[in-house]
């Protein structure tokens, strides 16, 4: 099982040609509200990618916090641990200019109410364990959108495979890392993280950290590195991108779901690496990512 301790989102988009300087209006050419917010994100593509996936936080008790519930229910997430608090549900509000450039304004609302205390759901409720293989079979999703106190006790408390997204970036815990096994940067975060700008040297880096490390190059694929000294490199897949919106939120996703079915690294990257690939062919977060019917016929 997966379970995901995150944000939920909804993002508000708006298509602007030009985004308003501080004072001005503008008129705007399109208007949309997407359900998001990286734990959300990760949550259906884990289970969307065939994933046994729970998902633990909190949304508010206004109508986003209702659509977003029931988008997470309708890609088959377990939403029983999630919380709804009185409030508002956390929102992104997103200008994207013609070319792409955007700005967006993250008001956390009910995330920034999960707790120490629904961290203990998190270890409580979960069948942790390993298969008679001596496998992980359970993994926890973690993102940084949650106040860090929650995510660091999520983490401690599980005893599965700790997989964290270390998004957005900021100062990483001691006792944070000590419980993550597996640390999944883009290029960006791991640079930010180590200081190091080569992807090479920044995973050798992170290696210092955790025990496993994967850092994602955008079109260029991904490297991955371990303490027992394996060293991976999965090319990206040559597609013509039209939104890589959770493109790394699509690769976290299918990349612990192939490695809680006690697939190798180098199969979890393929199949990662196709469902990214597939995400970035369509527009969207969570609306652009593939099933697992779709990842396989790939991988084939
Ligand atoms: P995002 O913030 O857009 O969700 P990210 O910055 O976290 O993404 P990236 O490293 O950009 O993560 O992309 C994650 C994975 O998605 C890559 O490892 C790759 O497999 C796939 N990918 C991203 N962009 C492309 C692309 N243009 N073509 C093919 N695959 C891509």
């Amino acid at each position: 099982m997966i379970t995901v301790f995150g944000s939920a989102n909804m993002d508000l988009v708006a298509y602007v040609e030009r985004a308003p300087e501080l004072g001005e209006t503008v008129s705007g050419r399109e208007f949309r509200t997407i359900c998001g917010g990286k734990g959300a994100n990760q949550a259906i593509a884990s289970a969307l990618a065939g994933g046994d996936v729970r998902f633990v936080g909190a949304v508010g008790s206004d109508g986003f916090g209702a659509d977003l519930r029931e988008a997470l229910d309708r890609s088959g997430v377990d939403t029983r641990a999630l919380r709804t608090v009185d409030g508002p549900s956390g929102i992104a509000h997103i200008v994207v200019e013609d070319g792409g450039a955007n700005s967006i304004i993250v008001v956390p609302g009910a995330n920034g109410e999960v707790s120490e205390e629904d961290a203990r759901t998190v270890s409580a409720d979960a069948p942790q364990g390993r298969s008679a293989a001596g496998r992980t079979t359970d993994a926890l999703l973690l993102q940084l959108e949650l106040p860090m106190p929650a995510v660091v006790a999520a983490a401690r408390a599980f005893s599965g495979l700790v997989v964290l997204t270390p998004a957005p970036v900021v100062p990483l815990p001691r006792e944070l890392l000590d419980a993550v096994g597996l640390l999944l940067p883009n290029e960006h975060e791991a640079a930010a993280i180590t200081g190091l700008p080569a992807p090479e040297e920044a995973l050798e880096a992170l290696l210092a950290l955790v025990p496993e490390a994967v850092v994602t190059l955008g079109a260029d694929g991904a490297i991955y590195g371990s303490r027992d000294g394996s060293r991976l490199r999965v090319p990206g897949r040559p597609v013509e991108a039209v939104d890589t919106t959770a493109a790394g939120d699509t690769f976290a996703g299918a990349f612990t779901v192939a490695r809680t079915e006690g697939r190798t690294a180098q199969e979890a990257l393929e199949f990662a690496t196709a469902a990214a690939a597939l995400s970035v062919q369509r527009p969207g977060a969570s609306t652009s990512m593939p099933t697992r019917e779709e990842i396989d016929a790939e991988v084939r």
